[in-house]
């Protein structure tokens, strides 16, 4: 900013953190199984900490086999009595019920989450938190709709399903299962991340308050062995993952052999296209969100940066500039831009895969702002000219590493975008429609966002092609794999 003499005025924003007074955590935190919160049979629990802090927030039940036998026992029992025996009508009742109760309690709900997590508040609050809430109105209207989905087919529920979600969007992807799961009239056994319990246990209450039936939805909290309980437990009808490729593989081999449908949310390594006639500044901020919203734990994030080499360097310093000024810190400030990294675990994942990047010669970027010492935070950073052969460039990091490549022809942007084993989503910029078009239309990716990136509606399907994973979430694409169609 300049004032009347010319003189640079430093635009220093005053700290502006959120209160936690709103949530209750408890210090121990059961599993949900049949309506009520028990005991897990091994008695064992493990700490959630706040990655920001390093400090303990609660303690968490962990789920043995029997412990997730007793909640699909519960939820078969629900689907028989209880939920298959309600009209879609009933069921939207419900969801709408949960759906305003979730909008009541946003707040606290975001708080939650951003403090388990690591993510900003202003994402929790702005965009996490709505986007749940959504998801529930939005299934909720299917619920009473499902023949006009699948018009001209015979369509049934599933019976029970089994779901096991990731810590990067912890409520979030909950909704995106659960939601359309009830809508269908099936019943849910659903495991959170080992480091993401609470918001979903938060949402266990909201079923309660909201008179859900007992059962219809149990959620068994725990690490690895309780979600390969679920997927291998033989009276689950269907299993619903989002998660890393190699957890995608070791489930797609144990469900192999029976009738459990399966579909799977895996990860990704999305190219982002910047034509030289694009709004600049514009796309300089969509690639700014493209991988550095929530810390670049996105699955769709948009990781490879494609430049059409005309604009590069011009580009290449406004990036830069603009890196200059995002604020890492403390994720209940308000003002804050980039929270902290969700796990001890990540920041080392992420921290050595950076070391490899620059080890292996890529030209490395990172802006001089100052980060917090405690907790896990990385600062944004990008590797400049590489080769679609660099490791970072087919690598999911899946943390604010970019990497950045030029290109001359649309048809060599298209070949590099699509030069990935996976295939989740992409990003083009140009002020030419047409040309937006003919290149989405030779993307090889899910979603695919016009001057504009990571987007996301309740209304608009979600998914991916090859390493990427198999059906689709949102939308009335959505509702297919929950149901048997004829
Ligand atoms: P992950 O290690 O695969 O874990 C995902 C979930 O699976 C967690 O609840 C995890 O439990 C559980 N799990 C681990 N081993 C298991 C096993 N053998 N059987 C059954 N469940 C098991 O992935 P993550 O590191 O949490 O999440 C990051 C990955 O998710 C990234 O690759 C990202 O791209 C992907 N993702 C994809 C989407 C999408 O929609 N495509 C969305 C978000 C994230 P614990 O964590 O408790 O060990
Ligand atoms: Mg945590």
């Amino acid at each position: 900013m300049q004032d009347h003499q010319n003189k640079i005025i430093n635009f220093e924003y005053a700290p502006s953190i959120e209160s936690i007074d709103i949530v209750n955590i408890q210090p121990k935190n059961k599993l949900f199984i049949d309506g009520k919160f028990v005991e897990p049979t091994s008695k064992k629990y493990f700490a959630s900490i706040n990655p920001a802090t390093g400090e303990t927030l609660a303690q968490i039940a962990d789920a043995n086999a029997k412990d997730v036998d007793l909640a699909v026992k519960a939820a078969r029992k629900a689907y028989t009595k209880t939920w298959s025996k309600l009209s879609g009508k009933e069921r939207g009742r419900y969801l709408f019920r949960i759906a305003r109760m979730i909008q009541e309690r946003a707040r606290e709900l975001a708080v939650l989450e951003t403090l388990d997590n690591g993510k900003p508040i202003k994402e929790s609050r702005d965009i996490d938190i709505p986007l749940v809430a959504a998801h529930f109105f939005y299934y909720a209207g299917w619920a009473d709709k499902l023949d006009y989905a699948v018009p001209g087919k015979e369509i049934k529920s599933l019976g029970v399903v089994g779901q096991i979600i990731p810590w990067n969007f912890p409520l979030l992807m909950a909704a995106w299962k659960i939601a359309p799961a009830l809508a269908c009239g099936n019943t849910v056994v659903l495991k959170p991340a080992e480091t993401t319990s609470l918001s979903c246990l938060l949402l266990a209450q909201i079923f309660q308050d909201a008179g859900l039936p007992d059962g219809v939805v149990n959620i068994v909290t725990g690490a690895g062995e309780t979600g390969a309980a679920i997927v291998n437990h033989p009276d689950i009808n269907k299993i619903a993952f989002t998660g890393s490729t190699d957890v995608g593989r070791i489930i797609q081999k144990a469900v192999a052999h029976t009738d459990k449908k399966l579909t799977l949310e895996l990860g990704g390594k999305s190219a982002h296209i910047i034509y030289e006639d694009a709004a600049i500044e514009q796309a300089v901020e969509g690639v700014i969100n493209g991988i550095y919203f929530n810390q670049g734990h996105v699955c769709c994030a948009g990781s490879r940066l494609l430049l059409e080499e005309s604009i590069a360097e011009m580009f290449v310093g406004k990036l830069k500039s603009r890196m200059e000024k995002l604020r890492v810190g403390n994720p209940l400030d308000k003002n804050t831009d980039i929270g902290a990294i969700n796990s001890a675990g990540e920041y080392g994942k992420i921290k050595k895969l950076i070391e490899s990047g620059i080890a292996e010669g890529g030209e490395y970027f990172e802006p001089s702002i100052q980060i917090p010492t405690k907790g896990y935070f990385q600062k944004p950073c990008f590797f400049n000219k590489v080769s679609s052969a660099f490791s970072l460039s087919r690598v999911e990091v899946f943390g604010p590493v970019l990497t950045i490549s030029t290109f001359r022809t649309a048809q060599e942007a298209i070949m590099k975008a699509n030069d990935t084993q996976y295939g989740l989503a992409a990003g083009v910029w140009s002020e030419k429609g047409s040309k937006i078009h003919k290149t989405a239309a030779a993307l090889k990716a899910g979603v695919i966002w016009a001057n504009t990136y990571n987007k996301f509606d309740p209304s608009s399907p979600f998914g991916g092609f090859n390493e990427s994973g198999f059906g689709r979430e949102g939308g009335r694409h959505g509702l297919f794999p929950y149901l048997s169609i004829k």
